[in-house]
């Protein structure tokens, strides 16, 4: 450290604020402990000793109004829709979804009048896991996928 301190003295960091204001969203992902069918045990193990998102600064929260990320785990029915758009509105902006598993992407084997084929057709979804169920380490790239999206996004506009 020292070393450091010496080779750069007085030195003065040039930033952009879409850089720090996105690493700052992008490192502090909170999503909704939430989880719908058998996908939800593979995202609860995820969050775990043996795959520990905290890590990543990825903490599951107990409320929607706390949460930023909702992961959709789960095959969604046409009964449950409306909870999931409802979870999805009282979260508070800036906010993202993860599909995750066949199900929540497409319907998976649920071909049926009484699911949804495909949880974009109620929230807007930012990154897909597919797998059937994925494991922790799919969801880990999904959160990993969401983090490169977020660090890329344009938070302030150009006004030149
Ligand atoms: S994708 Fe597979 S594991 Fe996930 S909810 Fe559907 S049936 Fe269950």
């Amino acid at each position: 450290m020292g070393i450091l301190e010496n080779r750069f003295p007085n030195n003065i960091l040039f930033t952009t604020a879409d850089s720090v204001i996105n690493w700052g969203r992008k490192s502090a992902l909170w999503p909704e402990t939430f989880g719908i069918a058998c996908c939800a045990i593979e995202m609860i193990s995820t969050g775990c000793a043996r795959y520990d998102l905290d890590r990543l600064g990825i903490i599951f929260r107990p409320s929607p109004r706390q949460s930023d990320v909702m992961v959709i785990a789960g095959t969604v029915t046409k009964k449950f829709a409306s909870v999931v758009k409802l979870l999805y509105d009282q979260m508070p902006e800036p906010r993202w979804v993860i599909s995750m598993g066949t199900c929540a992407i497409s319907g998976g084997v649920y071909n049926t009048y009484a699911v949804v084929q495909g949880s974009e057709l109620i929230v807007p979804v930012d990154v897909h896991v597919p797998g059937c169920p994925p494991r922790p380490d799919a969801l880990i790239h999904g959160f990993l996928k969401l983090q490169e999206k977020i660090k890329n996004n344009k938070v302030l506009r150009k006004s030149y």
